[in-house]
């Protein structure tokens, strides 16, 4: 017989505090019914359980793939409790009431996760089916019954199954966890169709594309402060564990904002590009300092001063570990504009930190957030919003490695301003467009960044590098439409000696005839970098 409360129906693969749900549930009068693996780790717990296969009168059958689908099961869930006609029917078959279901499904994710990958077979034998179902069938008559698929929730539900039931608050609650029902199996099911996705062969681009986000955190605000914002981590099969920004740990710090989000993913995004140790600081998603040294210690000094101004405030990453000395140099380095004033970032993010470097670095400030990242595989999907819709592309993994610099111009790149190119063709990659990069010795000496015309990112860029800007090399993320009295010739004039761009314009003999008159190697890379 039901307890005096009613029936609970426990059915969950992650048995975490499940002991303890039912030993309240029971303490409030529910009868508690469960599943084979369930009940047994109830009555393990010293707990009295009705096996479900009692309260059907049928075995569970076909390996587990038939449990609890069945009408003593359902109709109990789905019976509407103010509707005669459902309580006699409910009457006439035997069929008792089921007020509370606390389900989670079988960990599909986790298994095809797993650095072991399971069989085709044995990936399918973990596709819930019953569990989806009776949280469907709750979720739905939320009007009476409280559906449970997140442990996080165990507590506050018997808070409120202690006080009234019929009360607008208990409503509400009820209300809150048919929500979270519908997103827990609509996230479930995406993965099971973007692992079968992936399984006959990834067809580009995806028919359809679900994307399962998991709430990560709520955050004070979005780009201003009047606009209410959340971080979201993806959980897509395809991007799980491939480490970026999403995943990583803080250390330390101030919690994280919207648009520490979106600069730590810049700046970690484009120093993880370099081969080389590298440095790179980010303001407002456009890496403004970048250097590659054998030091990472002197890549950092050297990638801060490119724009000490635009690097104050600014986030500073590194693809190799932070030792003490760097942090201490993090630490101490005081505003090249400014002696009286130390450096101010927002976050330092690395692959990994040195104990005694982690530590030195938390002495900076108590609000620096200190990340520690795994690099992302570039390869990969991007989704951009826009209003009405969702845009779909593969990254833009190309590396100078896969590029051909072809010399176009009578003067020939030497063997270092190739280099240069390379570099400064790495930081172009990412900035936003129009973009131009002018670096030198492994270093970025200027950029030009998101102007609406090129030349006065040229301008920009030139003006950032100063007196440097002799015998540097400039890249450009797309053709030159002119070159005479515009991009090219004031690169040229200034200083510039060797130019990378993609080729393609209507105009790409001017540019060549600009740079045969100022003797500066030019080279096309058939390949553009646009950066919306
Ligand atoms: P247990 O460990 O209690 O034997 O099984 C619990 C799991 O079984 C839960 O994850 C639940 O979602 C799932 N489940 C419940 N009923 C059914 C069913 O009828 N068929 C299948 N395939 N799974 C079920």
């Amino acid at each position: 017989a039901a307890g005096p409360k009613g029936k609970a129906l426990l059915s969950v693969s992650d048995k975490r505090d499940l002991a303890k749900l039912a030993e309240g549930l029971t303490k409030q009068g529910y009868e508690l019914v469960s599943t084979g693996g369930s009940a047994r780790s109830l009555q393990d717990s010293g707990l009295t359980v009705t096996q479900v296969d009692e309260l059907t009168g049928f075995p569970e059958m076909l390996d587990g793939r038939v449990k609890t689908l069945h009408p003593k099961v359902h109709g109990g869930i789905l019976g509407k409790r103010k509707d005669t006609s459902h309580q006699e029917a409910l009457q006439a078959h035997e069929i008792g009431l089921i007020d509370v279901v606390v389900v989670n499904l079988y960990p599909f994710r986790q298994t095809v996760t797993a650095s072991q990958q399971p069989s085709f077979a044995d990936a399918v034998e973990q596709i819930d089916i019953g569990g989806p179902a009776l949280i469907r069938a709750a979720a739905k008559n939320h009007e009476d019954v409280y559906v449970v698929v997140d442990p996080a929730d165990y507590e506050p539900l018997l808070e409120q199954l202690g006080s009234d039931a019929g009360s607008s608050q208990a409503q509400h609650f009820r209300r809150r966890l048919a929500w979270k029902a519908f997103q827990h199996c609509s996230s479930y099911d995406s993965t099971v169709s973007e692992w079968l996705w992936s399984q006959i062969g990834g067809e580009n681009p995806p028919p359809a594309l679900t994307v399962p986000l998991q709430f990560s955190a709520g955050l004070r605000y979005g780009e201003n402060p009047h606009q209410p914002a959340a971080f979201y981590t993806d959980q897509s099969l395809a991007e799980h564990s491939k480490g970026g920004v999403a995943t990583a740990t803080q250390h330390h710090g101030r919690e994280m904002s919207y648009n520490n989000y979106l600069d730590a993913d810049a700046a970690f995004s484009t120093v993880c590009d370099f081969p080389d140790p590298t440095c790179v600081v980010v303001k407002h998603t456009n890496p403004c300092g970048v250097a590659s040294r054998d030091d990472l210690l002197e890549a950092y000094r050297l990638a801060v001063r490119a724009d000490p101004i635009s690097a104050f405030g600014g986030i500073v990453a590194f693809n190799r570990e932070v030792d003490e000395d760097l942090a201490n140099e993090i630490r101490n380095f005081r505003s090249p504009t400014d002696d009286e004033t130390r450096m101010f970032y927002e976050i330092v993010i690395a692959p990994s930190y040195s104990a005694a470097g982690l530590e030195r670095l938390k002495g900076k400030s108590k609000t620096l957030r200190i990340l520690e990242a795994k690099a992302r595989a570039p390869e990969g999907r991007q989704l951009r919003q826009v209003a009405g819709g969702w845009l779909w592309q593969q990254a833009d993994s190309l590396t100078p490695s896969t590029i051909e610099f072809k010399p176009v111009s009578e003067q020939q790149p030497s063997e270092t301003q190739l280099a240069d190119l390379c570099f400064a063709w790495l930081c172009v990659k990412h900035v936003k467009s129009n973009a131009i990069a002018i670096a030198k010795d492994r270093r970025l000496l200027g950029m030009g960044s998101g102007q609406p015309n090129r030349v006065k990112s040229v301008e920009i860029a030139l003006e950032k590098a100063g007196s440097n800007v002799e015998d540097s090399s400039l890249a450009s993320d797309a053709f030159f439409p002119f070159s005479w009295n515009d991009s090219v010739e004031k690169a040229c004039q200034a200083g510039v000696k060797a130019i990378a761009h993609p080729g393609g314009s209507m105009r790409d003999s001017d540019a060549v005839d600009c740079c045969n008159k100022y003797k500066v190697a030019l080279v096309t890379t058939n390949v553009r970098h646009f950066k919306h």
